[in-house]
């Protein structure tokens, strides 16, 4: 299920099923109604029970449709690492606390209010969104009958972050790890970020699904991640933003439609500043 970035809401990430002999797996539930409701069509069109929801990270457009999910589906179990803990009370605590003073502001638009209200309801039962089965360490899971190779990389797009390797299919599903049209560098380790992205092509893997964006060859895999380490140290150099951004698009021309491209270089500048603040230094803790 594609996740959606619609102008002036927040993204979705994709979401991806795996059907089994014992039911169906799900990695990442999206954020908004709509999503939650591609979900459900897909899992009724497919007849199985939810057994297992895989979630890469803790960030919003991939967790907060666990809180539907799990209560139409007694008994499924939430796999992730254990990174939301600390989210809880600092990253998605801040936010929250931003947000409500914004909303206070009344500058807000309706459509806008409802983005925030909705993000601030799923961050208010958030306990709920912790996983039943902590994933401490990269191994094998057998799910709904499936062989998965679950990985963990910590820190990477966040402090934990999960990717699964199906070697019956050879897909890739990478959260965060992969995301267009740029990189989602907020809660970010880069460092920790590349070494992920080398175990992930360190994988036979023939197809690789992102977090955002279309899922791509193993050539569209190099061209990523050659694109991001370009990045990461440019922004660690002397160039302009605005430089970094231009030659991001470039490396990933064919990676991004050309209508996506001016979001991708907005995006690009805004994470060069956020990196030359020391983002990194903050979050490259394991
Ligand atoms: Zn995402």
């Amino acid at each position: 299920m594609p996740g959606s970035f619609a102008p002036g809401h927040q993204p979705d990430g994709n979401s991806v099923i795996f059907q089994g002999p014992n039911g169906v797996v799900l990695v990442d539930t999206g954020r908004h109604k709509d999503h939650v409701a591609a979900i459900e069509q897909a899992l009724a069109e497919r007849n199985g029970r939810l057994v297992a929801i895989v979630n890469t990270h803790w960030h919003l457009d991939h967790v907060s449709g666990n809180l539907a999910l799990k209560a139409a589906h007694p008994g499924v179990r939430v796999y992730a690492s254990n990174a939301i803990d600390g989210a809880l009370t600092g990253f998605l605590a801040d936010s929250a606390k931003s947000a409500r003073a914004y909303l206070a502001t009344e500058k807000v638009g309706p459509d806008q209010r409802a983005e925030i209200e909705g993000d601030l309801a799923t961050f208010d039962r958030g306990t709920e969104l912790k996983p039943d089965v902590v994933i401490g360490r990269s191994q094998e899971f057998r799910l709904a009958g499936r062989r998965l190779r679950v990985e963990l990389a910590r820190p990477a797009a966040t402090a934990g972050d999960v990717w699964l390797y199906d070697p019956a299919t050879r897909v890739v599903v990478a959260g965060d790890l992969v995301t267009l049209p740029a990189p989602f560098l907020d809660t970010a380790c880069p460092e920790g970020w590349q070494h992920a992205l080398d175990s992930v092509a360190a994988t036979p893997f023939v197809t690789l699904i992102p977090g955002h964006g279309a899922p791509m060859t193993r050539g569209g895999f190099d061209a990523y991640r050659t694109a991001f380490a370009g990045f990461v140290g440019c922004a660690a150099g002397k160039d302009s933003p605005e430089t970094c951004a231009d030659r991001w698009v470039a490396a990933t021309a064919s990676l991004i439609t050309p209508a996506d491209a001016p979001a991708g270089r907005r995006m690009a500048i805004y994470y060069v500043g956020l990196l030359r603040g020391g983002s990194a230094a903050r979050y490259c803790v394991a």
